[in-house]
């Protein structure tokens, strides 16, 4: 990567202080590997905060939905109800587990997973003769998902919930931290995200034995004996004792990125809510979001892409929504279950530069740049 300095991006690290402590300890305790005290120290610190009763680090977010649909049990010949407008990494594990992903549309006021086409999906495929395996949700930008209707229709056919909270560590609906309320959640600490481990995730569970097979399964599956024994497949999906020092110091500070990040949103909000047909994505009631990242659709006369060029001129990058996975050539034989909504998305919306260090003169900046491509100086 080779930007021009100055490079306003849409998402970086931000380190609290402490992280440096944690590390240091590592490497002078020698504690340079898989396991060490930063490990349980981080897990403990997640279930603090989420007040998920287990927590498992682990190396990427990705590696958390994969133990997931392990535990659970997923595997060929089962359905995972996924979205359709959410990142590659929601879905891709559903293939390694051999799972046929069924992507269902969002609704228009969270722009996640709509609970409507989730149940007609469903059902239909339940009358094809399938057998559903578990629905996946996801938090997207760090909006919650409409939980109380998803739990219903869960309930209703008896499907385990796993919650894709990788952008929403920090949310919280109805009172509740996002990822508590499935039977599995899931955090990323990825470079990009809300808090950082440089690379990293976690599995949260309620339930022990869940918690305890998805640790078994992230070191590479070793049976109780005095040699190399297996009887399952395992992964080596640990966090490193070094990452997860630097995660310590960021739960530290995760209150407070979840209160610059919202406003960053606010500072957006403000200086734009002029723009005729420019839509932000308010928050619906019970529901907190950590605004991972800000998140506008654009008015008719403006693509994303021109605005993506005009921003980038100015050195500051943005990004189109997500693509839906329905529409990706990986996924272009799964069923798809909706009206099309995300598409809509796809095409007029745009994430802002939403870091939470950034500072009011490059904040103003992008303000500028935006407001000047929609002729309003
Ligand atoms: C980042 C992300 C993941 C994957 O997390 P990694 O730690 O990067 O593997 C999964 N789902 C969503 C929605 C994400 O944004």
């Amino acid at each position: 990567m080779n930007y021009k300095p100055g490079r306003i991006f849409l998402s970086v690290p931000h380190m609290g202080g402490h992280e440096k402590n944690y590390v240091l300890k590592a490497l002078e305790d020698n504690w340079v590997t898989t396991t060490g005290p930063n490990l349980p120290g981080f897990e403990h610190d997640i279930c603090q905060h989420t007040n998920a009763r287990h927590a498992v680090a682990l190396s990427s977010g990705t590696a958390a939905i994969h133990l997931a649909l392990r535990v659970l049990g997923i595997g060929p010949g089962d359905d995972v109800f996924c979205p359709t407008f959410t990142f590659v990494a929601s879905a891709n594990p559903i293939l390694y587990v051999g799972a046929t992903p069924v992507f269902v549309e969002s609704e228009a006021e969270t722009w996640n997973m709509c609970p409507d086409a989730l149940r007609q999906a469903i059902v239909d495929r339940i009358m094809a003769g399938r057998k559903p395996g578990c629905i996946l949700v996801v938090h997207l930008y760090g909006m919650p998902a409409r939980l109380k209707e998803i739990m219903t229709v869960a309930e209703e056919f008896k499907i385990p919930v796993v919650e894709d909270a990788a952008e929403a560590l920090g949310s919280r609906y109805g009172g509740h931290q996002v990822g508590t309320l499935g039977s599995i959640g899931i955090f990323s600490f990825n470079g990009n995200k809300i808090v950082t481990t440089s690379g990293g995730g976690a599995l949260i569970t309620a339930n022990e034995q869940l918690a305890n097979q998805a640790r078994f399964l992230a070191a590479q599956a070793k049976d109780p004996a005095p040699y190399y024994q297996h009887s399952q497949l395992g992964y080596n999906y640990r966090l490193s004792n070094v990452s997860a020092g630097i995660g310590r110091g960021q739960m530290e500070v995760l209150e407070k990125r979840v209160k610059q990040r919202r406003e960053v949103y606010v500072y957006y909000k403000d200086r734009l809510k002029e723009i005729e047909g420019l839509e932000f994505l308010p928050e619906p009631k019970g529901s907190f979001s950590n605004r991972w990242l800000t998140t506008v659709l654009l008015p008719d006369n403006h693509t994303p892409e021109s605005i993506r060029l005009a921003l980038e001129e100015e050195n500051i990058e943005v990004r189109p929504l997500w693509k839906p996975l329905h529409l990706q050539p990986l996924f272009k034989d799964a069923p798809y279950y909706g009206n099309n909504l995300s598409e809509q998305l796809f095409s007029r919306g745009l994430c802002l530069p939403s870091s939470s260090n950034l500072t009011e003169e490059e904040l103003g900046k992008v303000v500028k740049v935006l407001l000047q491509q929609f002729q309003q100086m």
